[in-house]
């Protein structure tokens, strides 16, 4: 069995296309809508890169994407990368209930299976973006894994589900499931750094500001977080700019002449980390992440009933 490298970078690229603007942007704007379509030039254009350093990756890619753009979805599966779920149309989940949200992964999953005949492994919340009964439907469809997690910076955790948060109550830890979850972050992202659109999101700064975080973060993980991951989120409408994949180019040159660092699909990593992580042996290291040993009301609450 091959072993955990010491840091494992996994380059992440969602292929939101269209959907990113006709869905979380809520356009009506065709000008704004055809920056989706950047999408095409730029995946080329990362798919090349990510060939020169033999790097294979996920992608992260809506249904709407999936059937706006047959041909590159499988020109992606036949150079070696992975697929995994990410919406029908890049949709918020909170905003549809437990019905809606089963269609919408249904959906998702039926146009990655008819256009490339995948059945992704990993699910990658749009947006990040999570409703309360997600990780129920997640285990309802099979998925192994969740990209989408916040807990932790560079280590994976297992996730839990049915969390609940009342307004005026204790944090109520749900129960542990059999989901990894890969570690995923705003500053490892290239959308909230470059994106500009009026109103919504700032962006627009130079592309020496990803460099020194993601720089930053890498020397991080790769010093203290043996075992972990280093999950680079990108997109290609935005980062297949000159400047921006200038630095792209730079931090693989980096991770590749550096024998601690290896590059794998997300699918790879978690099966790699599960073999070394069984849950209950991760529940002891992590009582806290595993929702242990909480307190989940005051006596005084307790005793009002
Ligand atoms: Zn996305």
């Amino acid at each position: 069995m091959k072993s955990l490298p010491r840091l494992t970078f996994c380059m992440t690229i969602g292929l939101d296309a269209l959907s990113l603007w006709v869905s979380s942007f809520h356009t009506n704007n065709a000008s704004m809508l055809s920056r989706g379509e950047m999408d095409v030039t730029g995946a080329r254009r990362v798919l090349d890169v990510l060939d020169r350093f033999n790097i294979k990756s996920t992608f992260l890619v809506p249904g709407h994407t999936a059937l706006a753009y047959p041909n590159l979805i499988k020109e992606i599966r036949d150079r070696g990368h992975e697929f995994a779920y990410h919406g029908w149309m890049h949709e918020d989940a909170r905003d549809f209930d437990v019905a809606g949200q089963r269609l919408i992964i249904e959906r998702g999953l039926e146009a990655l299976h008819i256009v490339a005949g995948v059945r992704p492994r990993g699910h990658v919340s749009p947006a990040w973006n999570m409703s309360e009964q997600a990780v129920e439907l997640m285990e309802e469809f099979g998925f192994e894994f969740d990209g989408s997690r916040m807990a932790t910076d560079h280590l994976p955790v297992y996730v839990r589900k049915g969390d609940k948060w009342p307004a005026n109550g204790a944090f109520q830890f749900g129960e542990l499931t059999d989901i990894i979850g890969i570690p995923v972050a705003w500053v490892m992202d290239d959308v909230p750094i470059f994106e500009f659109a009026w109103g919504q999101i700032s962006g627009l700064a130079p592309s020496t500001n990803a460099a020194e975080m993601w720089h930053g973060e890498l020397d991080f993980a790769l010093k203290n977080c043996p075992g972990g991951v280093f999950n680079l989120t990108v997109h290609p409408q935005v980062i297949a700019r000159g400047s921006r994949l200038n630095v792209l180019e730079q931090l693989l040159t980096r991770a590749a002449e550096n024998s601690d660092i290896k590059f794998l699909r997300q699918s790879e990593y978690v099966d790699l980390w599960r073999a070394q992580n069984s849950r209950d042996q991760w529940r002891k290291a992590n009582p806290e992440l595993a929702g242990d040993g909480s307190i989940r009301a005051l006596p005084s609450m307790v005793d009002k009933g």
